[in-house]
């Protein structure tokens, strides 16, 4: 297929505004370079070019591979092949009055009759001196501008920058003006025709007759639309359903919705709680048998970028404890010395590191946990239910007869609980746990859910900050229990309603030992009454205090209660008349 014929589709594409026509023209597109002959021995046939360029994408999603060029680059080799006077400055001058670089790139006139031996010699063609055929193509093909992309992707060391000027001029001095709008575009990953994931999808199942559920499936399996489309042009919808992961590729991370407790103990029968680990997304891929001796492992972004060079940590963890070929999600953290969680900023010093990262380890050492499974031992695991794959990941990474029932014990095998509950109160306790432990606080989870690759769906949340806050009065308090006896643990929160002061619920969650120590404190001289465990507290301090809801309730005397109060901070700043009123807390209830 030539790349004029390309030009011209995408030219259709971009002019289409309804989607259902779009995918009609995809769909066309993709049924021509289904038939080009181009006896593509090597590397992938033009079908699968066009899929991705169609996107704008020159390598599949799994693939790191760059054509890392900056704009630069790219106005230098148009510069040279629109002709003598021509210079990257007066590309970068059109640019700032066009808007739009494929617009740039068409206006100017290449030679398009220059042929591959001016490219070859990266030999300075000269459009202004051929008018006759400017604005005409050189037959260049899909497959050729493929092949020097990956030439020019491939360019490094010293004066590869020169090399991918000289390639991608010998690209643009054989492009007509429509062909230059769409390399412009392409090299530059600007193409925006308006094809989106979706468009591609439906224009493959569309094309060759597979059901958009099937391919939707194997897209998400190879994370390669090119390959789609050649696997269910050859061998149809059977070879589609055959798609499965590779070890190795990378695959789209699932991700979160915001989402409260209430919803997720409504909407399901018990939540899966873990911990959130304030570090970095990665997808580990390890596989024993490659031939190396030590196994192949590599590591992936939440981009699905290869980060495994920076984070020798995560090799030596795959490599001492993975004995089969697996596919594991995770978060891989900042730790001190004694292991706790450093903040976020301190893995990104490490994540996308290329030089000195021996020197980098010592500063700051990563460590990952894992939270899923997708592949183990050859089998998918993407549609077993979550709790199936946990049960997976530990067998995966937990020897058989290592107690693994304590948390220190999990962690050190970087393994993140999953609790399965129904009951708040245990949650919060997750959740108080997990902050304790120098953590962000709780995802949840549904147990039964399936791992969707690249959604934000409603299976897996992560715990919506507070929109608002409440000042309330503490009048009361628990001892805690165990090793927190000493402490004054769970405190009961007043708001005013006139000259007095009614309860609105008791919080427990959020402070950890520290704190605890400080508010017993700063509380044990107003305790008024003792009663076994619990104590009266006279009206002195006031915490701000965080809920995901209002609720009526007979328990409080207020009639309200807080849903999820969590403890904020102490508002010394406040005494109690200065607290929130029933009546504010009625109007937020109507909000
Ligand atoms: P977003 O994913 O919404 O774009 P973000 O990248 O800042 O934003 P959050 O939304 O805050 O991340 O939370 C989701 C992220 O939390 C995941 O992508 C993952 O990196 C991290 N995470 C930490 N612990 C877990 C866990 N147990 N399960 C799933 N994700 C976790």
């Amino acid at each position: 297929m030539e790349f004029a014929t390309f030009a011209e589709h995408a030219g259709t594409i971009e002019a289409e505004t309804a989607d259902l026509e779009t995918v009609v023209h995809v769909r066309d597109l993709l049924s021509e370079a289904a038939t080009a002959d181009d006896g593509a021995e090597r590397g992938p046939q033009t079908l699968e070019i066009v899929a991705r360029f169609a996107q704008g994408r020159v390598f599949p999603a799994w693939d790191s591979t760059t054509l890392d060029i900056g704009p630069r680059t790219c106005y230098e080799a148009i510069a040279r092949a629109a002709g003598t006077n021509v210079r990257a400055d007066d590309v970068e001058d059109r640019l700032a009055t066009v808007g739009e670089i494929g617009d740039v790139a068409a206006g100017y006139d290449f030679g398009g009759q220059q042929g591959l031996g001016a490219f070859v010699n990266g030999g300075g063609g000269n459009a202004d001196d051929d008018s006759d055929t400017a604005g005409r193509s050189d037959d260049l093909a899909v497959r050729e501008v493929f092949d020097v992309l990956s030439d020019l992707a491939a360019a490094e060391g010293s004066g590869s920058q020169d090399r991918k000027v000289a390639l991608l001029f010998g690209l643009f001095n054989r492009c007509s003006s429509d062909e230059a709008r769409y390399l412009a575009r392409l090299v530059l990953s600007e193409m925006r025709i308006g094809v989106g994931e979706g468009t591609v999808r439906d224009a493959i199942a569309d094309a060759f007759d597979v059901p958009v559920d099937r391919v939707e499936r194997a897209l998400q399996v190879s994370n390669d639309y090119g390959r789609v489309a050649r696997v269910a042009k050859d061998e149809g919808v059977e070879g589609v359903d055959a798609m499965d992961l590779e070890v190795g590729r990378p695959v789209q991370a699932m991700l979160a919705q915001a989402g409260t407790v209430t919803d997720a103990l409504e909407e399901w029968d018990e939540a899966g709680v873990e911990w959130k680990y304030d570090g970095a997304r990665i997808q580990l891929h390890y596989d024993p048998f490659d031939g190396s001796g030590s196994g192949e492992t590599c590591v992936f972004s939440r981009n699905m970028e290869d980060v495994t060079d920076a984070l020798p940590e995560v090799v030596e963890f795959a490599e001492n404890r993975l004995e089969e070929p697996a596919i594991l999600d995770g978060e891989v953290v900042a730790v001190d010395g004694d292991g706790s969680p450093l903040p976020f900023q301190e893995v990104l010093k490490r994540f996308r590191r290329k030089h000195d990262v021996a020197k980098a380890r010592e500063d700051v050492t990563v460590r990952p946990v894992f939270f899923d499974c997708l592949h183990a031992d050859g089998a998918d695991l993407l549609e077993e239910p979550l709790s199936a794959r946990h049960e997976r990941l530990r067998s995966v990474l937990v020897d058989s007869d290592a107690d693994a029932d304590t948390i220190d014990d999990d962690d050190i095998r970087g393994l993140s609980l999953l609790w399965q509950t129904g009951d708040p109160d245990e949650i919060e306790s997750i959740d108080a746990d997990a902050l304790q432990a120098g953590h962000e606080g709780i995802m949840l989870k549904n147990p039964d859910a399936a791992y969707s690759p690249g959604r934000r769906g409603k299976h897996w949340r992560k715990r919506k900050p507070d929109v608002e806050t409440l000042d309330c009065v503490v009048t009361g308090a628990e001892w805690g229990e165990g090793r927190r006896a000493t402490f004054l643990g769970t405190f009961e929160l007043s708001v005013r309603a006139g000259e007095d002061l009614e309860t609105v619920g008791k919080v427990a969650t959020g402070i950890t030992d520290e704190k605890l120590a400080e508010l017993t404190e700063l509380l044990e001289p107003h305790v008024t009454v003792e009663e076994g465990q619990e104590v009266d507290v006279e009206p002195a301090v006031v915490f701000e205090v965080g809920y995901e809801e209002i609720q009526s309730s007979p328990t409080y005397s207020s009639g309200y209660a807080l849903r999820f109060p969590r403890f904020q901070g102490v508002r010394s700043d406040k005494s109690p008349e200065d607290a929130d009123t029933l009546e504010r807390l009625e109007r937020l209830r109507a909000q």
